[in-house]
């Protein structure tokens, strides 16, 4: 049998390409123009960096990394998740100087080993991006209404904010311990997986997908309930941005997230439309997270978007075209002589050109251009050639004009720039 890639893993092909260039594009764009500055990070990292950022008791660590050992015995991983290395490599380069502002965006790959389904891959994309060193409730509400701008600018409808607050160490000691003592009385109704991180983590029972856990989380103590007062205003001011720009959300005081590292604001776009895996962004503050890592005391706050469920909500149709402008259809010899040069030249004047070098049947040519989604067709054959002046067909109305051989170049750069006029 010839070779399969691996489980989980996909290529990604034309036509689809074509919209993640857009979705992409239009991200670098946006991101820019908020004044976010792009990174581009290493696929592997140190297993250390994602146990202690991500944590322990989480279902990335426990059972998600692709983690092995490189020729020297080191624990290496392919990334889950862009935070960490983005708080590292942050760290590491000192971008930490006082006072100051970061705001990094990240396009990228990620690798978790989960089970693949429609929407869950085991290699898939992130657009994501990170804010170091503001505090400000401002800044929580300008990802959130810039993240709604973007869905709206790839005419995605139907992605539905959810926010909550996880509090900050204040305020979550006495929130766990009431989580605790609630989730006590049901341990034995609550899953394996769930009964054990119980006693060390019980804000991760809060994230479990399995039903019976639901059923008993949906009647647990919320954090919102628990918020100290610095906490509670700052939830309040992102609210009132968000109600000022006129945005949509849903409060979900029992959304956690996958990961240990969020305080504060923590937040999901979800998309009905997708299916089991409704999750097309996520994200949230992670105030103490740089601290952790060994570096200096900085707020901060992120997003990661799923690009597989984005670009599943892209309607195609709506994607900028990119595809050639003419498609020189050369039939016989002579004609791909005369032809050849043209391609080219009109690629070289910025006219998107193709040329097919050994196709007699003009039926089977047509149906070429037609897929390719050319503009224009130009028919050379014997035919053609002795009378000097070849057939240019529009592809949508179907209307053809003669245009003398010795004037091709220029007859098409005119049709061309007629067209870009329209
Ligand atoms: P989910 O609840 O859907 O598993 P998550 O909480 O694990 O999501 P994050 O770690 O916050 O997700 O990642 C952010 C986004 O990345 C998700 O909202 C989703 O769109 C996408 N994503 C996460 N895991 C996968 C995967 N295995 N395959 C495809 N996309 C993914
Ligand atoms: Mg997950």
């Amino acid at each position: 049998m010839a070779l399969q890639a691996i489980k989980g893993f996909n290529d990604i092909l034309p036509p689809a390409t074509t919209t993640w260039r857009w979705v992409e594009n239009t991200f670098h764009q946006l991101l820019s123009s908020y004044g976010f500055g792009e990174i581009r990070l290493p696929i592997m990292e140190y297993t250390e960096l994602f146990s202690r950022s991500i944590g322990d008791d989480t279902d990335i660590v426990e059972k998600e990394m692709y983690t092995f050992s490189d020729r020297s015995n080191r624990s290496l991983t392919l990334r889950p998740e862009g935070t960490a290395s983005v708080v590292r490599a942050f760290i590491q380069h000192g971008l930490a100087a006082a006072g100051d502002i970061h705001k990094l965006y990240y396009v990228g790959p990620m690798f978790r080993y989960e089970r693949p389904q429609k929407g869950r891959y085991r290699q898939f994309y992130q657009l994501g991006a990170e804010v170091f060193g503001e505090e400000d409730y401002h800044q929580d509400a300008e990802i959130l209404i810039m993240l709604a701008r973007y869905f709206h600018v790839l005419g995605v409808r139907s992605a539905k904010l959810n926010l909550n607050s996880l509090g900050c160490e204040k305020c979550r000691p006495a929130y766990r311990q009431a989580l605790q003592d609630f989730l006590r009385q049901h341990d034995g109704q609550l899953c394996t997986d769930c009964r054990r991180r119980l006693g060390k983590n019980p804000l991760r029972v809060l994230d479990c997908k399995r039903p019976d856990c639901r059923n008993i989380v949906a009647g647990a103590p919320k954090i919102l309930d628990y918020l100290g007062a610095d906490c509670r205003a700052h939830f309040d001011g992102v609210t009132r941005l968000l109600d000022g720009a006129g945005l949509d959300y849903q409060v979900n005081p029992l959304m956690v997230r996958g990961l240990d590292y969020y305080t504060r604001t923590t937040f999901e776009f979800l998309a009905g439309d997708l299916g089991a895996q409704n999750a097309v962004a996520a994200g949230g503050r992670y105030d103490r997270l740089v601290e952790e890592l060994g570096g200096k005391a900085t707020p901060a706050i992120g997003f990661a978007i799923g690009m597989e469920r984005l670009t599943m909500l892209v309607d195609s149709a709506s994607v900028p075209g990119s595809a050639p402008f003419i498609y020189l259809a050369a039939l016989g010899e002579k004609a791909l002589e005369m032809l050849y040069p043209l391609l080219h030249a009109l690629n070289q004047e910025g006219i998107g050109t193709v040329l097919n070098y050994r196709q007699k049947s003009l039926k089977n040519l047509m149906k070429k251009a037609d897929r390719i989604k050319v503009e224009y067709t130009l028919i050379v054959g014997d035919q053609e050639m002795e009378q000097g002046a070849a057939i240019l067909r529009n592809m949508k109305t179907k209307e053809q004009q003669s245009i003398p051989l010795n004037t091709l170049f220029a007859s098409i750069r005119e049709v061309f720039n007629g067209h870009q006029n329209n």
